[in-house]
């Protein structure tokens, strides 16, 4: 039977806890987690303030969360776990956020290339179960319309056996394309 005194979180705080199960609210702000973060001298607000303006609930906050460049500048390096006392794990939260951010059309316009990698990554894995990477790197070129920068590097890449022409396809490809599809439906929820 439903709890009749239940009331769902709608902010998007409520949301990041719900599908990732981090909780913004056990951070105390001790500024570790930017501290260490390599790239937070790039992003418009570091990690920290990131979870700050989810902490507040503000619409306004929410907003800026969600168009910021940090949610994509971020390199899922993990730092910032290593060193939060609290165990906020950051980097799950970011890429939900990602996702919320592309699905409400509100993703930060400096961050074009990166989420023309970022979904033709997914692409590759979502085809063959694993990374293809000339795959990977044709259709990243083709959503970027850059198709002649790095191509002197092919050569190379390929003498060393970096780059293979044909795709190595795992058996159980049925299972990925669930996960995708549980995936995509979890994310409307
Ligand atoms: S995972 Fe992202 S936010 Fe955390 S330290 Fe690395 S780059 Fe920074
Ligand atoms: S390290 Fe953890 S507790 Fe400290 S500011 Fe970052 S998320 Fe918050």
């Amino acid at each position: 039977m439903s709890n009749p005194h239940h009331t769902e979180d709608n902010s998007l705080a409520g949301k990041v806890q719900k599908h990732t199960g981090v909780k913004v609210s056990r951070c105390y702000q001790c500024g570790k987690c930017s501290a260490g973060c390599p790239v937070s001298s790039d992003m418009d607000f570091p990690p920290s303030l990131l979870i700050r303006k989810l902490q507040t609930g503000f619409p306004k906050h929410e907003e800026e969360v969600l168009r910021s460049k940090s949610i994509w500048f971020c390199l899922t390096c993990e730092m910032c776990i290593a060193r939060c006392p609290m165990e906020v794990d950051i980097p799950p939260m970011i890429d939900y956020l990602r996702g919320e951010s592309m699905r409400l059309n509100k993703a930060n316009p400096a961050a074009k290339n990166i989420i023309r990698f970022h979904k033709a990554f997914l692409n590759s894995i979502q085809k063959t179960g694993r990374l293809y990477e000339m795959g990977l790197i044709v259709d990243y070129k083709s959503r970027s319309l850059n198709m002649v920068q790095d191509v002197v590097l092919a050569p190379s890449m390929f003498a060393k056996g970096k780059l293979k022409i044909l795709p190595e396809l795992i058996k159980d490809r049925k299972n990925i394309k669930q996960i995708f599809q549980k995936t995509l439906k979890n994310k409307h929820k």
